[in-house]
């Protein structure tokens, strides 16, 4: 490769929106077989909504969003975000908590009113002995829509189902179908729950689901792909994401992420819309073209 190609093709990129971090990514990026793509953030606005809050019998809606907002109030997931908004708009006073604890990829704890309080993912809570049978139904509604079923727990009962959703990104679809049309393979990895992940990539055409792994097993995942299908490029937004984005032939962060998720980069997107990805590739066929 030329230095002067390398140096156009890197220039006229940055001119579409698209950061090249290293110079050997836009070599690299032609390579890739299969782009694979963090959920939450990524391919949906990560602007999470709560959507339904179905309280465990003898339990009301206030009580529920009141102990759960207390929890989040500590956390800076999204998520978090979802549960307060939902508790501000139902003018909800939060009582103070200790013992905070956030389990990343999980979900999180404390106690409130002497009371211990779980919110997360199903794992979460049958990892910590809670049976979630009583609203399993509820649960595998929400999640059969493409909405996040979190679970609550109170003294290590189920206490509520809620679902959070994250709507997709407009310009999605359609980078899906271009990635399609460039011959790549598309690939989901989430720590969202599977029947979740299943509902949002079916309306994508989404070719590889992998759900409810955390973040080191998004490496795992990488590997996997990369050994049954060739090199990987990985487009993720989150800290979480962070190994991932180490991890692939080249990762691809988006640049309204997360400044830890941009370190661990190879290329950085302006916007956070997916036809910036497509961009990418493009221009790393057409520069790698020219070279030969
Ligand atoms: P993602 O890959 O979707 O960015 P994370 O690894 O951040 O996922 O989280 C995985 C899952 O853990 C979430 O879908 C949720 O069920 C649960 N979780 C994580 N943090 C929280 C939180 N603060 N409150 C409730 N649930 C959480
Ligand atoms: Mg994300």
């Amino acid at each position: 490769a030329t230095p002067t190609s390398i140096m156009v093709g890197t220039g006229r990129a940055a001119e579409l929106g698209v950061l090249f971090r290293r110079g050997d990514a836009l070599q690299a990026l032609q390579g890739v077989r299969v782009v694979a793509l963090d959920k939450t953030g990524t391919l949906t606005a990560g602007r999470p909504e709560v959507t339904a809050l179905i309280p465990a019998p003898g339990l009301t809606r206030p009580e529920v969003l009141t102990l759960t907002a207390a929890v989040e109030a500590k956390s800076e997931h999204p998520i978090a975000g979802a549960i307060l908004r939902a508790a501000e708009r139902e003018g909800l006073t939060l009582p103070e908590i200790s013992i905070f604890e956030s389990h990343t990829g999980l979900g999180v704890s404390a106690m409130v009113d002497n009371r211990r309080v779980l919110v997360g993912a199903e794992r979460f809570l049958t990892g910590e002995g809670v049976d979630v049978a009583p609203l399993r139904a509820d649960a595998d509604r929400i999640a059969r829509d493409g909405r996040t079923p979190l679970w609550v727990a109170i003294d290590g009962a189920v206490a509520a189902a809620i679902g959070v959703d994250d709507p997709i990104k407009p310009s999605t679809p359609a980078a899906i179908r271009a990635l399609h049309d460039l011959d790549l393979q598309v690939a989901m990895i989430t720590g969202d729950a599977a029947t979740t992940a299943r509902a949002v990539a079916g309306r994508l055409g989404i070719d590889h689901i992998v759900a409810e792994v955390m973040p080191v097993g998004k490496v795992d995942a990488l590997k996997a792909l990369r050994a049954d299908h060739g090199a990987i490029a990985f487009v993720g937004d989150g800290i979480n994401d962070a190994p991932a984005l180490a991890e692939a032939d080249v990762g691809i962060a988006i640049g309204t992420g997360t400044d830890i998720a941009i370190e661990a980069a190879d290329v950085v997107l302006m916007s956070g819309e997916l036809d910036a990805v497509v961009r990418a590739l493009s221009i790393s066929r057409a520069t790698m073209r020219n070279i030969r």
